[in-house]
């Protein structure tokens, strides 16, 4: 058995635990695999241990293997995680099926115009990322604006709103782990409440949040969709890391 089948066996062992811990279904909460500088082959690897969807966070890297595994595409999910730039988002509209990073609306705009010149590939689905530890990452909008920018999102013809994606500043205090993710699950019921009945909203079922070393806390805080790298696919190299 190679050592990513046994990694993605540990892993969603880990999963399965901490979600019966947190009294959930382990089939609610989607495991998302992060290749990032990781080669089409480990890809490849993992599918052949059951993993379909897959995450990239550098866009020239994510699209150039994804048309490297082009041949696997039809069984593959690809989302693009990382810090999105004006510039590249006509390639991530092109090539990806998700995107977790959205905090301004003009990316989204583009996004969306930029979609619809692929009508084949349906609409792209969207979460907005919030910046919950502010003073550690310039990354995500803040708690005060997602609101405002979520009504925007749903009335772009091309993205579906999917819900709210959060990467907390690391600690090893479990206890501060939780705080962070329930802010964000918080923050993400009461969009969901307050817009039960809004059209825009029928999808906005999607809390992405848990990296390798805080899954257990983001799932006992709701989470239903991890981002695995390391824990899957090995330690990165630090400087791309
Ligand atoms: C790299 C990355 C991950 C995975 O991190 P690990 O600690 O390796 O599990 C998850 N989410 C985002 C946005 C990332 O960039």
């Amino acid at each position: 058995m190679s050592q990513i089948t046994i990694n993605l066996m540990q892993v969603r062992q880990r999963l399965e635990l901490a979600a019966l811990a947190a009294k959930r279904e382990p089939e609610d909460i989607q495991l998302l695999a992060v290749s990032k500088t990781f080669l089409p082959r480990a890809v490849e690897e993992a599918m052949h241990a059951g993993q379909t969807v897959f995450g990239e966070n550098y866009v020239q890297e994510g699209v150039e293997k994804i048309q490297q595994l082009a041949k696997l595409r039809p069984w593959l999910e690809w989302h693009f995680i990382g810090p999105l730039q004006s510039n590249k988002t006509r390639e991530v509209a092109e090539h990806f099926d998700w995107v977790h990073s959205i905090d301004r609306l003009k990316i989204a705009e583009r996004l969306s115009s930029q979609r619809g010149e692929f009508p084949d590939l349906g609409v792209l689905q969207v979460c907005i990322q919030i910046n919950v530890s502010e003073e550690n990452s310039k990354s995500g909008i803040s708690f005060e604006e997602v609101e405002s920018l979520c009504n925007a999102i749903t009335k772009l013809p091309n993205l579906s709103l999917r819900g709210l994606m959060a990467i907390p500043a690391p600690s090893d205090d479990v206890n501060q782990q939780r705080r962070s993710f329930a802010a964000v699950r918080e923050c993400f019921a009461g969009i969901k409440a307050k817009h039960a009945s809004d059209v825009g909203y029928d999808f906005f079922d999607t809390l992405s949040m848990g990296m390798s070393d805080d899954m257990e806390a983001a799932i006992a805080e709701g989470s239903t969709m991890v981002r695995i790298g390391s824990a899957i696919f090995g330690k990165r190299d630090k400087i791309k890391a």
